[in-house]
C-alpha cells in the first residue's frame, strides 16, 4: 500500500490521501483548501492522477475542508462512490451546493470588479458540480463493514467532532492470509460537551494517521456555562441586541442547547432568540432529527421536555424579508447569525447595523482566523469595512475561547488511551508544524512512539 499525502500535511485544510493498493485506488477525505489565497490556490493544481481511475472516495465527515473538493473531482470525470455516514450525506447536502454557489459568486464577483488575473475568472466548480457529486454518496451505517475492492474493507466508527463525522478503520488482506489495519482518525471530537456522543476511543491498528489540530495546547477550563451567561447577562443589561456569529453546523447548536439549559434554569432570562442563518436551519433540523447520534443527557432532555436545540424562545427566519425584519429589533435579543468568523452570510448586515451603537453586543464563540473580519473585531480595531463601508465599532465586542469541536493534547491522548495494541507507525497530520512537533514530543514521552510529520507530497509505503 502506498498512502501520499495531497492535503492538510503540516496544515490544517484540504484535507485528501491517495491510497493505492495494487490495482486499486481511492481518496481518503476530498477537502477543499481554504483560509489564505496561497492556500487557496492549490485547489486549481491539477491532480497527480486522472479522477476518471479513482476506484473510490471515503470521506470522514462533512466540513468542506475535508469533503468540498468533490464537485471538482466529479467535474473532472470521477463517476465512482462516495462513502459516508448518513448523517454525513444529509450535511453534504447542505454544505456543497452552497459552496459551489459561493464559488460562482466570488467569480462573478471578481468579473465585475475586474481583479482577477484570469480573464474571465472561472469558478472552481459549479452548483450542478455539487449536485452530481451528491447522487454519487453511498451512505454506510457506523461499524458496518464494506469491500471497496475484493481484499479491501473499511468501517466507520463514531468520531463526535460534528453530525455524522467518523473515523475510518481500513483492512487490507496481505501476502501470507493476515490482515493489515490503517486507522484514519479523522476530525477527533471533545469528551463531556452537549448533543453528540463521544469520540469512540481508538482500538489500535498497524498504522495510524491522527489529527493534530490542537495538538501543542488545552482548552479553556472554565465552565462554558458559566462564561456564556456571564457574557450575555451583562450583554442583555447594556439594553441592546446581542449577537453571536456562530458556524451553522454543530457550534450553533451547541449555543442553543446552551441557552435552552440556562433558560430553563433561570440563569438567563426567556428573551427572543433569532437564528438567521438559512443553513443554520437547515443543520439544526439534521441535528434534530438523527437522535441515534444524541448522547445520554441529550436524549434526556428530549425525554423531559421540548426538542433541547430548539428552546421556547427561538424563532427561525428563512427568507430575505424575515432576515431584514429584525433590523427593527431593538432588544433585548439575542441574533444568532453566521459566518462564525464575519467573512460572510447574514451576520455581516446584523454587525453592520448593530456595530455603531454601545448598547449592543457581540459575543465570538469560535477561533477566529487571521485575516478575518471577526479576528478584526476581537483585537478592537475602532473601525470594519463591511460591504464597502468603513463602520465604527462602538458595542462590546467579547471572545469565548470556551468553544471548540477539536480535542485538545490532553483529550487526543485519552482518545488513544483505551486501544488494544500499539501502532508500529504513527503519521500526525491536520495540524499546524508547531502544534504537531509539540504533539510528537508528548506522546514520545507518554507513549514511546516516534511520530512521522508528513508533508503535502510525501509518499508513505507500508
Ligand atoms: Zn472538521
Amino acid at each position: 500500500m502506498k498512502i501520499t499525502v495531497l492535503g492538510a500535511g503540516r496544515c490544517v485544510t484540504g484535507s485528501k490521501y491517495l491510497l493505492e493498493w495494487k490495482q486499486f485506488s481511492m481518496l481518503l477525505d476530498c477537502g477543499l483548501f481554504q483560509g489564505p489565497a496561497e492556500n487557496r490556490r492549490r485547489n486549481w493544481k491539477p491532480l497527480p492522477f486522472p479522477a476518471k481511475r479513482l476506484h473510490a472516495v471515503v470521506l470522514t465527515h462533512a466540513h468542506i475542508d475535508h469533503s468540498g473538493f468533490l464537485p471538482r473531482l466529479v467535474r473532472q470525470g470521477y463517476r465512482g462512490p462516495i462513502y459516508c455516514t448518513k448523517p454525513t450525506a444529509a450535511l453534504l447536502r447542505v454544505l456543497l451546493p452552497d459552496a459551489a454557489h459561493l464559488q460562482e459568486e466570488e467569480a462573478r464577483y471578481a468579473n465585475k470588479e475586474g481583479y482577477s488575473k484570469h480573464s474571465p475568472a472561472l469558478p472552481l466548480f459549479r452548483v450542478a458540480d455539487a449536485q452530481a457529486a451528491l447522487k454519487q454518496l453511498v451512505p454506510v451505517d457506523f461499524h458496518q463493514r464494506t469491500e471497496l475492492h475484493p481484499g479491501i474493507v473499511f468501517r466507520y466508527n463514531r468520531q463526535g467532532h460534528i453530525l455524522g463525522a467518523a473515523a475510518v478503520e481500513i483492512m487490507t488482506k496481505v501476502s501470507n492470509g493476515k490482515r493489515k489495519t490503517i486507522y484514519f482518525s479523522g476530525d477527533i471530537g471533545r469528551y463531556g460537551v452537549p448533543i453528540l456522543k463521544e469520540p469512540e476511543p481508538y482500538p489500535g491498528s498497524d498504522v495510524l494517521f491522527m489529527e493534530t489540530t490542537y495538538g501543542d495546547r488545552l482548552h479553556d477550563p472554565r465552565d462554558p456555562y458559566e462564561v456564556l451567561s456571564t457574557e450575555i447577562n451583562a450583554g442583555l443589561k447594556r439594553g441592546g441586541v446581542v449577537l453571536i456569529p456562530a458556524f451553522a453546523v454543530d457550534r450553533t447548536q451547541e449555543i442553543l442547547y446552551m441557552l435552552h439549559e440556562l433558560m430553563v434554569d433561570g440563569d438567563v432570562p426567556q428573551v427572543p432568540i433569532w437564528l438567521d442563518s438559512p443553513m443554520g436551519i437547515e443543520a439544526t433540523a439534521l441535528y434534530s432529527r438523527f437522535t441515534e447520534e444524541h448522547d445520554a443527557e441529550m436524549r434526556e432532555f428530549y425525554a423531559e421536555q421540548d426538542n433541547p436545540i430548539f428552546p421556547p424562545t427561538l424563532q427561525v427566519t428563512r427568507t430575505t424579508a424575515e432576515s431584514k425584519k429584525l433590523n427593527h429589533v431593538s432588544g433585548p435579543g439575542i441574533i444568532i447569525s453566521a459566518s462564525g468568523m464575519a467573512t460572510g452570510g447574514r451576520i455581516l448586515h446584523h454587525l453592520k447595523l448593530r456595530l455603531p451603537d454601545a448598547r449592543n453586543t457581540v459575543i465570538f464563540v469560535g477561533y477566529q482566523a487571521q485575516g478575518t473580519k471577526g479576528r478584526r473585531l476581537i483585537e478592537g480595531e475602532e473601525e470594519v469595512k463591511i460591504h464597502g463601508q468603513w463602520i465604527p465599532v462602538k458595542a462590546h465586542i467579547s471572545s469565548l475561547g470556551t468553544f471548540s469541536a477539536h480535542a485538545d493534547a490532553q483529550e487526543l491522548l485519552v482518545w488513544l488511551g483505551k486501544r488494544e495494541r500499539d501502532p508500529e507507525q504513527v503519521n500526525l497530520i491536520h495540524g499546524e508544524y508547531g502544534a504537531q512537533q509539540a504533539f510528537a514530543e508528548t506522546i514520545k514521552e507518554e507513549l514511546g512512539w516516534d511520530a512521522h510529520i508528513p508533508e503535502i507530497g510525501d509518499e508513505i509505503t507500508l
